[in-house]
C-alpha cells in the first residue's frame, strides 16, 4: 500500500471535523457526510489497510474489533433491536472511494435490497 494519507487518517487525527459516534484504542466511528439511511455511520480501524480483504489477511483481530465497534454503534444509535446492515465496499465495482477500509453501518429504517 502507498504511504499517501487518505481522508480518513485526517479525520481520525482530528485534522478534519467529523461527527464522532464512538472511539476506542483500535477503532473510530463517525457519521457519513452523505447518509444513505437514517443511521449511517462509518467504522474504521485506526491502522490503515486498503480494504477488508487486506485487513482480514493481515490482522483478523483488528477486523473483529471493527465488527464489534459496528455492533456497539448499533447499540448506541438504538437500532440493535430493529436490525441494521454492515457493508464493506471493496474496490472498483463496489464503488469504494476511500482506500482506508471502513464498515458502513446502516439502519434506522427498512433498508432496500442489495444490487444495482
Ligand atoms: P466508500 O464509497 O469508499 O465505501 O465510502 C466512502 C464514504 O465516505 C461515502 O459514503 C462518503 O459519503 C463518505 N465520506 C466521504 N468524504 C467524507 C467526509 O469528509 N466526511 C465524512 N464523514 N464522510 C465522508
Amino acid at each position: 500500500m502507498s504511504d499517501a494519507e487518505t481522508l480518513f487518517e485526517r479525520i481520525i487525527a482530528g485534522e478534519l471535523p467529523s461527527d464522532v459516534v464512538y472511539q476506542d484504542e483500535t477503532t473510530f466511528a463517525f457519521r457519513d457526510i452523505n447518509p444513505q439511511a437514517r443511521v449511517h455511520v462509518l467504522v474504521v480501524p485506526r491502522k490503515r489497510y486498503r480494504n477488508v480483504a487486506e485487513l482480514a489477511d493481515a490482522d483478523p483481530q483488528l477486523l473483529a474489533d471493527v465488527i464489534a465497534t459496528a455492533a456497539k454503534v448499533a447499540e448506541l444509535e438504538g437500532i440493535s433491536g430493529t436490525g441494521y446492515r454492515v457493508v464493506f465496499n471493496t474496490d472498483q465495482d463496489a464503488g469504494q472511494t476511500v482506500f482506508h477500509v471502513h464498515a458502513h453501518v446502516l439502519g434506522g429504517e427498512q433498508l432496500g435490497l442489495f444490487g444495482r
